[in-house]
């Protein structure tokens, strides 16, 4: 995004405008919270706003300023596409290709509003007619807060956005301690602190809100925890009827792929989650180091992400992937035992 499409924007937001803005499916900390940190931004506007999503998020982002504001697609799509139809802008934020948003793609595709990308994944797709895309960035939110400063409007972030952006910069970068995490990072996020974002709230109200389920679902998963020290790897997995025994609820396995990595000498950890209900296995792969596993993910796994973070999704049985997962191994084994 160079300076002239700024001035471009910043023209076309000078009117009042019919604005649309769409994360990716399943959307984490990052995606509510830069929809809805931009969502706060362009309502100082005067434009007409509404955050979609594809559907549900996990109750530990619940809370978040503009929350009750967002429309599900899955369950109010008529009247969400009706709102997209009749867009003037639509801003996609923390994805950059349209499959990302399930079922969503085809109107999404279909619609003749201007586009614009604000991502921080890898290899975007050439959709938006603004594509703001920067794959260093630690986190969109990181990004929305860059937008909106080089529009000129850093003064306008308050408590409701500083809080939206602390969120999803928090949850992208693990709490500030993966690699995307620099010191411009915590340059934003000490101005997010002195707007009026509550850290310690923020921290609370996203980590400190487990039920006793869900840790016992934790205990599951890290007792089938599994090592293969020839390839540096560790892997997870969790089946329905375990999701179950547990009362698995949305955002009950987020964060648990990174127990694998936690152990010492581990370069790639993976957790494989069966959903019957959609016929997947859902899988997040996570790595340290120069190993991408965003590579892996697109050779394998049919997904993507970053270096360090990706998913995907197989269609065999879990035991089946996991023993894909194993065979594949040794052909990254230099790779992996050079990190
Ligand atoms: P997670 O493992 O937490 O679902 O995702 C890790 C990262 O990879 C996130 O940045 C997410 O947006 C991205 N990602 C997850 N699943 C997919 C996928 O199926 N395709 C692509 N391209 N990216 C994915
Ligand atoms: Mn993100």
């Amino acid at each position: 995004m160079n300076k002239q499409d700024i001035t471009s924007i910043k023209q076309l937001l000078s009117t009042k405008k019919k604005i649309v803005i769409v994360p990716h499916k399943n959307p984490d900390g990052d995606a509510i919270g830069s929809t809805l940190g931009l969502y706060h931004y362009l309502l100082k506007g005067l434009h007409q706003v509404q955050v979609i999503v594809p559907n549900d998020y996990p109750h530990f982002l619940k809370w978040i300023p503009g929350n009750d504001s967002i429309l599900k697609h899955d369950s109010q799509t008529k009247a969400c596409n009706a709102l997209i139809n009749d867009a003037d802008i639509i801003f996609t934020l923390d994805f950059n290709a349209f499959h990302r948003t399930g079922n969503m793609e085809t109107v999404l595709t279909e619609s003749s509003a201007l586009k614009i990308m604000i991502d921080h994944h890898q290899a975007p797709d050439d959709y938006a007619k603004y594509t703001f895309s920067d794959v260093s960035m630690s986190s969109t939110c990181e990004m929305v807060y860059h937008f909106i400063d080089m529009l000129g409007d850093a003064d306008l972030v308050d408590s409701a956005i500083a809080t939206c952006l602390y969120v999803g910069i928090m949850t992208d970068t693990g709490s500030f301690r993966f690699r995307s995490t620099t010191s411009k990072t915590h340059a934003i996020v000490a101005k997010l602190i002195e707007k009026g974002a509550n850290n310690n709230e923020i921290h609370n109200n996203v980590y400190d809100t487990n039920s006793y389920e869900r840790l016992q679902l934790l205990g599951c998963a890290l007792t089938n925890l599994r090592v293969i020290p020839e390839s540096k790897a560790a892997y997870i997995t969790l089946s329905q009827d375990e999701l179950q025994k547990y009362d698995y609820k949305k955002g009950d396995t987020e964060g648990v792929v990174n127990y694998g990595l936690s152990l010492n000498g581990i370069v790639l950890a993976a957790i494989f989650i069966e959903d019957r209900k959609e016929g997947i296995i859902k899988i997040s792969l996570r790595s340290k180091g120069n190993f991408s596993v965003n590579e892996m993910s697109r050779a394998h796994f049919e997904g993507g992400g970053h270096t360090n973070a990706a998913g995907g999704k197989s269609y065999l049985s879990i035991e089946k992937t996991v023993e894909k997962f194993i065979s594949i191994l040794p052909t990254y084994n230099k790779a992996l035992n050079n990190e």
